[in-house]
């Protein structure tokens, strides 16, 4: 999982306020949430920081494929056990006698489900990381036996 201090730490660090942001700290969090891009800090692509530009570059990209909820799914790591899909507590209480038993859906409620031997995230809104009242819910996670799952 990418760290805020691990991206602050590769930014030029000279809270100049070109990107909008009051301190590189404030960009670094801005970056992790996916609010801004490396883009809107214009010294990080001077010459001498093509090395960190680099590094951030490489560290951003599972940022940047993520879900508006911070859901990743590394598709060459899944191999479809369904795990997740019948851990997930939102498909439990929105499908109970389809995806929550190894079934197909039964409605477009649920948020994960196996598609051609891969799990898809659909619904993601409904992830009870998201919103208002969320928590810590990390049932796809930990059961997932090849760590395909993250959140960043
Ligand atoms: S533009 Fe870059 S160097 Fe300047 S404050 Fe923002 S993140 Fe820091
Ligand atoms: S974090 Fe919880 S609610 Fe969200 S997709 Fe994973 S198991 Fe479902
Ligand atoms: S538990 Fe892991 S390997 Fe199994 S379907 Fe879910 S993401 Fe894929």
């Amino acid at each position: 999982m990418v760290g805020i201090m691990e991206i602050y730490q590769l930014l030029p660090k000279l809270n100049c306020k070109e990107c909008g942001k009051p301190t590189c700290m404030a960009f670094a969090s801005s970056l992790l949430s996916r609010e801004s891009a490396l883009e809107e800090c214009p010294p990080l692509y001077e010459s001498e920081y093509a090395g960190q530009l680099e590094q951030l570059s490489s560290l951003m990209a599972p940022v940047s494929g993520a879900t508006e909820t911070g859901l990743i799914i590394h598709d060459e790591l899944c191999f479809g056990c369904g795990n997740c899909v019948v851990a997930c507590p939102v498909n439990v209480a929105n499908d109970p006698h389809g995806a929550a038993i190894g079934l197909a859906p039964s409605n477009d409620k649920v948020i994960l489900v196996v598609e051609d031997g891969v799990v898809v995230a659909r619904n993601v809104g409904e992830c009870r990381r998201f919103g208002e009242n969320k928590i810590l819910c990390d049932a796809c996670i930990v059961t997932c036996p090849s760590k395909a799952i993250e959140f960043v």
